[in-house]
């Protein structure tokens, strides 16, 4: 497929407004205007943050130039308590499924790039599908994120007939899989309505990198090679009804501010036009990948400018969830759950079919490598060993607060009464029904100091809490308020 073509299904779809939104020139000149900010600027900004309405472009364009380490620690320190005031010690999980790694993109990152020999390839059957959700079930996930190359061997019937059946799949002891998000390429709107209608949660896609030169010459060939394709590929999903989209840049093809900057804009444009942000941004760092031609980042991003960038995401938009995957170390990933991350992938394989399989990881079908390859159960005690509540909890979802009834619901005081709760309740199922005696033990004891927090601002609620927790110990499944 040549990097040229156009195929005939894009051909009727309008190119939106976001592809003139987001152009290099103007983030460029938001990044110059912001140089060399004063200490009473940014002292200014960072206090601004402080009272949860977010930042604009150009203010976060000002953090994102300091370079002074007491200032940062400042704002790193702002972003701790943004953190901790909307989402509390909440950490949401989830498990990625890789349901195919066939792929006609030459995405010169990525193992799954088609003329890529050293990868063995593998679309699983839908009742292969259902034995990958079967055993992420019996490790108590009940949050996925289903990911495809792009394929017309793995068209959208294929991926919503797999959505379906992992929707179904249910283990002896009752497991089952809540919610399901999604991150393919990008679809037309009569597709995204399909797609809509597999009840997914969450549809994703990232960027890559909002720079077009680099974009070009990362992304060579096949239908990923159309940059505006895929920035509008949010348009059309709000134009099908999906209001639950997430958004992200591959940190390491190009220079870290700029991507912070075209994130924000692009997050302004979806608020702007549709009135509701992304309801995620995820922040994944390139990882060696086999048999990739780039196995070092272009722009490598240091841990100082991962963190820093983390937190200015943060202080910018406080109610978008940041996404962090197991491409980072333990360390990294532990800090940055202080410093804005509040969604984790946990227990992670890339590689279609590899949940199954003993805990040997197959290098030569996997997508690029890992650094946190921990089994659930002790991340989850490491989790609660830090005072955080890992949470499955998905009644947002199903109580269809999705799009702004959701930002509605995202203010501190409302979450402490329905998401704290919530996901003590998912935590508690957890630990009851999946959690090694240690984890347990560590997971009570995490449990009973949320549960005297919330006694002591607010008794009712507490009772109401508890009433709930020992219902689940009792057997109940699936509570929540
Ligand atoms: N094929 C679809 C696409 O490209 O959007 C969906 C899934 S793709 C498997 C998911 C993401 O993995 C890509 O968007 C890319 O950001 C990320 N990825 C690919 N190679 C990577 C690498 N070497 N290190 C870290 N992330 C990588
Ligand atoms: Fe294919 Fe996605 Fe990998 Fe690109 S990033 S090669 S589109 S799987």
């Amino acid at each position: 497929m040549g990097s040229l073509s156009f195929p005939d299904h894009r051909r009727g779809e309008s190119r939106s407004k976001v592809c003139e939104y987001i152009n290099g020139d103007k983030i460029e000149a938001i990044l110059e205007e912001a140089s060399n900010p004063s200490e009473e600027e940014v002292n200014h900004i960072i206090k601004k943050s402080l009272e949860l309405k977010g930042l604009s472009v150009e203010e976060a364009a000002v953090l994102l130039q300091v370079e002074d380490q007491e200032l940062i620690n400042k704002f790193l320190e702002a972003a701790r308590k943004v953190k901790e005031k909307i989402y509390g010690k909440r950490l949401v999980l989830f498990a990625p499924l890789y349901f195919s790694n066939l792929c006609t993109n030459s995405c010169l990152y990525c193992s799954f790039r088609h003329n890529n020999n050293k990868v063995k390839r593998k679309k699983l059957s839908i009742e292969e599908i259902k034995e990958e959700v079967r055993a992420l079930e019996r490790e108590g996930h009940k949050r996925l994120l289903v990911l495809t190359g792009e394929t017309p061997e793995t068209d959208l019937d294929y991926v919503v007939e797999g959505i379906k059946a992992a929707y179904e799949t249910r283990t002896e002891h009752g497991g089952e899989i809540r919610r399901i998000n999604v991150e393919i390429a990008p679809l037309t709107t009569e597709d995204f309505k399909k797609l809509k209608e597999a009840k997914i949660g969450t549809y994703t896609c990232f960027q890559e990198t909002y720079h077009r030169p680099t974009y070009k010459k990362m992304h060579p060939s096949g239908p990923k090679a159309d940059y505006d394709w895929r920035l509008s590929v949010m348009d059309r999903a709000q134009q099908a009804g999906i209001d639950d989209i997430g958004i992200g840049a591959l940190f390491g093809l190009y220079d870290y501010k700029f991507e912070v900057i075209a994130l924000l804009l692009h997050s302004e444009y979806l608020d702007k036009t549709y009135g509701v942000g992304p309801h995620t941004i995820s922040v994944p760092r390139l990882n060696p990948a086999l048999g990739a031609p780039v196995q070092e980042p272009p722009y490598p991003v240091s841990d100082e400018d991962f963190r820093k960038l983390v937190a200015i995401l943060r202080l910018a938009v406080p109610y978008t969830g940041i996404i962090l995957s197991t491409r980072e170390s333990i360390d990294m990933r532990n800090e940055l759950f202080l410093h804005g991350v509040s969604q984790i992938s946990a227990g992670s394989r890339t590689t279609p079919g590899g949940y199954r399989e003993a805990r040997e990881r197959e290098h030569d079908l996997e997508q690029f490598s890992l650094h946190d390859i921990r089994p659930m159960d002790e991340i989850i005690a490491e989790i609660s060993k830090q005072g955080y509540i890992p949470s499955f909890c998905t009644a947002c979802y199903r109580l269809g607060r999705t799009g702004q009834d959701f930002m509605d619901l995202a203010k501190p005081g409302k979450i402490q009464e329905f998401c704290k709760p919530n996901a003590m309740f998912t935590f508690k199922e957890y630990l009851v029904d999946y959690a090694s005696p240690e984890t347990r033990k560590l997971g009570e004891e995490c449990l009973q100091a949320h549960l005297k927090e919330i006694k002591d601002l607010n008794p009712m609620l507490a009772q109401k809490v508890k009433t709930n927790l020992t219902k689940i110990e009792n057997g109940e499944h699936d509570l929540y308020f």
